[in-house]
């Protein structure tokens, strides 16, 4: 069994859905996992907005006009009237659903899940209906029947392999393509909930390691991982094999193509991940496995909106247990960090949640004095970075040397070294990183 994930510009349009199908029908037994059409979530989450502002009207024309659009795929996606029509009767249930929470008094965090929940309702329903009628025998596998998270927010695995298998013993035994919807699940309450943005990816892990796939392929719109951030820096190129460290790395510190967290049961069980590119299908791509090209520096990434706080304290040297106390100020607030250095005389540390910054930084005062740097960026340089190797260190630092660097972090990991700069730096330093380490 492989699962292919195909992400929202991969279904963005009737064509691109028509260029799935085609791709997915080769004849191998599958799990299709779709994200919404793009730009769908951030319209929900729109909507979602108005509708927490009270605001029934405005919510209600952002709904027409996702309507309308959808209705033009509907037009240009089948060519029969008959499947215009079951198309139209599918795709009725979600709008009646979302005008039907237009008219609630109220609107919750509740609601608000099950609006963010109706893009990949709509997407898998809309390729299953067009497989159907090009004669394709896909079935949908409805993911809220065996997706969940526990009561802190984690993949509840055991519950998603169990409840999985069900589903697909239950379905007709010959299906070779069953499509599932990545992002939504449910979750300890049976309520209906998300995987956080860009789920989809993890959704797709989750299930290979439920199903102990062969391989799990992400197709996405660009030709794998990248050794820098496209977005920023011209002339990058994507690399050919990533060990899952490297991987995850990449995707915890911003590399947009794969979701922070789902390399993690892609590596737990051992199934290569293969980033692949729907609108170059022949393109290599990047495949992740737990082969490591040594002494290689593979790429860069960017995590944003970090924030740098640090504790100085005279007392520190010599008072075991300042680190502790230290943590215990996030871990009271749940505020997880990501990067840490220390000194004689104090320790900095990193926050991307500042949800709780002001009760944070108020405990923080009882150990010593306290800063706060916003607006800052990680900066991550991630490959073979053994601590036996030489040089490595030498080349990246020399890269930004014109850059002012508040904080460097090395020897957490073989595979990263991490660099704390601020944001208005950030295009610079990954431009000085390409430049020096891969041209
Ligand atoms: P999907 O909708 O298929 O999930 P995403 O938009 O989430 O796609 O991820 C793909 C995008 O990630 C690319 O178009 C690219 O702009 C961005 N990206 C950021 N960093 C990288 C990188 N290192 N390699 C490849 N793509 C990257
Ligand atoms: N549709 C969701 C989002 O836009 C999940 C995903 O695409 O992975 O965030
Ligand atoms: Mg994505």
């Amino acid at each position: 069994m492989i699962i292919q994930k195909f992400g929202g510009t991969s279904v963005g349009s009737a064509q691109r859905m028509k260029e799935v199908s085609k791709l997915v029908n080769d004849g191998k037994k599958k799990i299709v996992v779709l994200s919404a059409m793009s730009g769908t979530t951030n319209t929900l989450v729109e909507i979602a907005d108005y509708l927490y502002k009270k605001n029934p009207v405005s919510a209600n024309e952002v709904i027409n006009t996702l309507e309308h659009k959808y209705m033009g795929v509907i037009d240009e996606l089948y060519s029969t009237g008959e499947y215009k029509a079951k198309a139209c009767e599918a795709l009725k249930v979600n709008f009646d659903l979302l005008r039907s929470l237009c008219k609630n008094n109220f609107f919750t965090v509740f609601e608000e899940k099950v609006v963010l929940s109706q893009g990949e309702q709509m997407s898998t329903a809309m390729v299953n209906l067009y497989m159907n009628e090009c004669g394709i025998k896909s079935v949908l596998l409805p993911a809220l029947d065996y997706m969940r998270i526990d009561k802190n927010e984690e993949p509840d695995t055991a519950y998603i392999r169990e409840h999985l298998q069900k589903e697909l013993d239950r379905l007709p035994s010959d299906t070779m393509i069953y499509i599932t919807q990545g992002y939504i699940c449910r979750n300890a309450y049976n309520e209906i909930d998300n995987l956080k943005r860009g789920g989809s990816d993890y959704s797709a892990s989750l299930i290979g390691a439920a199903v102990n796939a062969d391989e799990i392929q992400i197709w996405t719109d660009i030709d794998g991982m990248h050794n820098n951030d496209p977005r920023f820096v011209e002339g990058t190129q994507p690399v050919a094999s990533l060990h899952f460290e490297e991987a995850a790395e990449l995707a915890y510190f911003g590399a947009k193509i794969l979701h922070p967290t789902c390399i993690l049961p892609a590596k737990l069980a051992n199934i290569p991940v293969r980033l692949l590119n729907t609108m170059d299908p022949a393109a290599h791509g990047t495949l992740i496995s737990n082969k490591l090209t040594p002494h290689k520096i593979e790429a860069v990434a960017a995590k944003d909106g970090i924030t740098a706080i640090k504790i100085k304290s005279g007392r520190m040297l010599l008072a075991y247990g300042f680190l502790r106390k230290v943590f215990d100020c996030f871990e009271i607030f749940k505020t997880s960090i990501d990067m840490i250095t220390t000194s004689e005389v104090g320790v900095s540390v990193t926050i991307d949640n500042t949800k709780h910054l002001d009760e944070i930084v108020n405990e923080l005062k009882k150990f010593g004095t306290v800063t706060v740097e916003k607006d800052m960026v990680i900066i991550c340089v991630v490959g073979d970075m053994n601590s036996e190797n030489t040089g490595f260190q030498a080349k990246i630092v020399s890269a930004l040397s014109e850059i002012p660097v508040r904080m460097i972090s090395y020897g957490g990991s073989n595979y990263n070294v991490s660099f704390l700069v601020k944001a208005s730096d950030k295009k610079r330093a990954l431009e000085a990183l390409s430049k020096n380490l891969f041209n």
